[in-house]
């Protein structure tokens, strides 16, 4: 392709900053990133904003190259056959390349009552009402429903503020862990004093202004609870007419491209590639962002995209700030029995939380 190439980045998160800074580093390619927000959200410190740890908000000017424009604006549709992207604000932006990283945010748990009285913790919005919440009732019962690691996360961040939490597993305590890893996790909750709901019953039915119901009867006493189960993507892909898959992730080929249209590629939570799952994590989405520009990159090059190369080291999970666990990995992301937790454990997710934003700090140098 001869000239300047327009590149647009719709969503400035993990997969969109970093494909946005790979992309600007290279003559000849201007990148337009639109978000929402006039600054970056660290998703993964989101449960410590809602006790007060951390803000889980940096300026672009750290984390975006300064050759990047940045529109804060909402995409509402893309027109696949015009290139062009529609902006809430009323405007347009035109792309040669356009980089589908929207990412993901809670999901409605159909359950009666959820939507009108449930809170959630997986995007700014939700956190910053959360924290106001609690705010207004400090000695307040609190449920969090779901034990994946965001609901552990978040349960032992507010037990150990001095919170009075249950957390309501549905089935089991940290699905996705290692039975051996799940014991000191088991433990460390039991030490903050939250109290763990699991196994047969342990479904919520109904969430009402001040409790919640179980499947075998129970009802909890409930000022604030706290839905984490499960991660929901924007449905701007199926709403412009492009393919998703059941959860409403873009549906790519082996190189993130869009299956319907080549000039789409996809990032982070918000894609899903048939041959190769992953799951949606802060982890995947800062290898999908170069490798989303690296295909754009080979494609302007002339060159065929090469397939993606994903590789999974674990999942750390902080219990509170002063302990936690480090979950080990195969590279496919199958969990093993190796773990590192209590103080260490809580060391090492801050190293990896830190790790993240340094990355995004050397790529946005990169790319001024
Ligand atoms: C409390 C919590 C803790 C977590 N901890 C971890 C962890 O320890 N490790 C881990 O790997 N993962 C963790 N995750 C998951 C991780 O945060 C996400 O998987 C990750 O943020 C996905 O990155 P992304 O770039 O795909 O999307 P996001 O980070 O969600 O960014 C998407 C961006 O797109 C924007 N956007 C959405 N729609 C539009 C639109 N229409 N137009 C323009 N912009 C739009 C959004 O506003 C957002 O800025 C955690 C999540 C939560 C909530």
């Amino acid at each position: 392709m001869n000239g300047n190439v327009q590149v647009v980045v719709i969503g400035g998160g993990y997969g969109g900053v970093t494909a946005a800074n790979s992309l600007a580093r290279r003559d000849g390619v201007s990148v337009t990133l639109v978000n929402p927000r006039p600054d970056f959200v660290e998703r993964i410190r989101l449960h410590q904003l809602v006790t007060g740890s951390d803000d889980a908000v940096v300026g672009f000017g750290e984390v975006l190259g300064g050759n990047v424009r940045l529109v804060v604006d909402t995409a509402t549709r893309i027109d696949a056959g015009e290139r062009q992207v529609s902006l809430a604000g009323g405007g347009t932006v035109s792309y040669d390349y356009l980089v589908y990283a929207v990412g993901s945010g809670a999901a409605d748990p159909g359950v009666p009552g959820a939507a009108e009285f449930a809170h959630w913790v997986s995007d700014i919005e939700g956190a910053e009402r959360l924290r106001s919440a609690l705010a207004t009732s400090a000695s307040a019962p609190v449920t969090v429903v779901g034990a994946g690691p965001t609901g552990l996360e978040t349960a032992a961040e507010l037990a150990e503020a001095g919170r009075k939490v249950t957390l309501v597993c549905g089935d089991v305590l940290g699905p996705s862990l290692h039975a051996r890893v799940r014991r000191p996790v088991a433990r460390r909750l039991a030490a903050l004093g939250v109290s763990v709901l699991e196994g047969a019953g342990a479904q919520v039915t109904e969430v009402t202004r001040d409790a919640v119901r179980l499947e075998d009867g129970r009802e909890l006493p409930s000022a604030v609870t706290i839905w984490t189960a499960g991660f929901r993507v924007p449905d701007l892909a199926a709403r412009s007419g492009l393919r998703t898959n059941t959860e409403g992730r873009l549906v790519t080929d082996s190189s993130l491209t869009c299956v319907d249209d080549e000039r789409i590629v996809a990032a982070g939570d918000a894609a899903v590639m048939t041959d190769h799952p992953f799951r949606m994590s802060c982890q995947a989405a800062v290898q999908l962002g170069p490798a989303a520009a690296a295909t754009i990159l080979r494609r302007i090059g002339g060159k065929t995209p090469a397939p993606v190369r994903m590789f999974f080291a674990g999942q750390c999970l902080s219990l509170g700030r002063n302990e936690g666990v480090t979950q080990f990995s195969y590279p496919n992301d199958k969990v093993n029995a190796l773990r590192i937790s209590g103080r260490p454990g809580a060391g090492v997710k801050e190293i990896a939380c830190r790790f993240t934003l340094n990355k995004l700090v050397s790529g946005a140098r990169k790319a001024s």
